[in-house]
């Protein structure tokens, strides 16, 4: 089999995974969008998935985000920047990211909007939010719930950055199911207050049936699709 052959494989496999989940809890499936997560992966990966119709891909380190990007330019690909963001990166990041959804903290703003006036291009936001249990403190990424008002509103206030909704990940190692459930309560509290920012991006390849029930709009897989990725150096 070629690696075009497993990648088309697992491709169909996902859809038909996303499909099932969406009819189990009777949504469209049409309403959930495939981010395919190509850490790790070669660009020559990157390529056959664009071959393949993949539209959108993720990517969590900003080195070998910004050398894919300028690999792929000839694509049409939107690239997601879905990793913890450096405040001293952010504004490269804007440079190519069309989404970065790792927007965590108002220190962020004013660098992913300079970065997004150098490219002349607006960039869509999603804001982190944290599931992690309260009090988890260190090495807690995204916001706190009652953080992302503000949070919200200094994305919206500038004119190159577009607030499109949240994100989240499950705690690690804790049931993702109840955080999920969590995360659908902090999203529509949410678009009471933004109701155009309505996309919310969780669910990756051990969860997406539980995001998905939780109402995700966008499901960012990585392993389903590509396979495991070699260890972290
Ligand atoms: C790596 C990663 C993913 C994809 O994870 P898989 O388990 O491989 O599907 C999704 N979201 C984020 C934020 C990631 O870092």
């Amino acid at each position: 089999m070629t690696r075009r052959d497993e990648l088309a494989a697992n491709l169909r496999a996902v859809t038909d995974r996303i499909a099932a989940a969406c009819r189990a809890a009777g949504r469209d499936p049409g309403e959930v969008e495939l981010v395919v997560v190509t850490k790790f992966f070669p660009v020559s990966d990157v390529r056959l998935l664009a071959e393949l119709g993949v539209t959108s891909v993720g990517e969590n380190r900003h080195q070998e985000a910004a050398a894919k990007a300028a690999e792929c330019r000839d694509l049409d690909l939107r690239w997601h920047f879905i990793g913890g963001l450096q405040a001293n990166k952010a504004a490269a990041v804007a440079t190519y990211a069309d989404v970065v959804e790792s927007v965590d903290r108002v220190k962020l703003v004013p660098a992913l909007s300079k970065g997004a006036h150098q490219r002349s291009h607006p960039l869509d936001c999603l804001l982190q939010v944290s599931l992690d249990p309260p009090g988890g403190g260190e090495g807690r990424s995204g916001a706190l719930p009652d953080e992302l008002p503000a949070l919200a509103d200094a994305v919206a206030e500038r004119g190159m950055l577009t607030l499109r909704g949240l994100m989240a990940v499950a705690p690690l190692g804790a049931d993702p199911e109840p955080a999920f459930g969590r995360l659908a309560e902090i999203a529509a509290d949410f678009r009471e207050l933004y109701p155009a920012a309505d996309r919310l991006s969780a669910g990756m390849t051990d969860d997406l049936e539980y995001a998905v029930a939780a109402g995700a709009t966008h499901v960012r897989l990585g392993r389903a699709v590509l396979g495991q990725r070699p260890p972290v150096k």
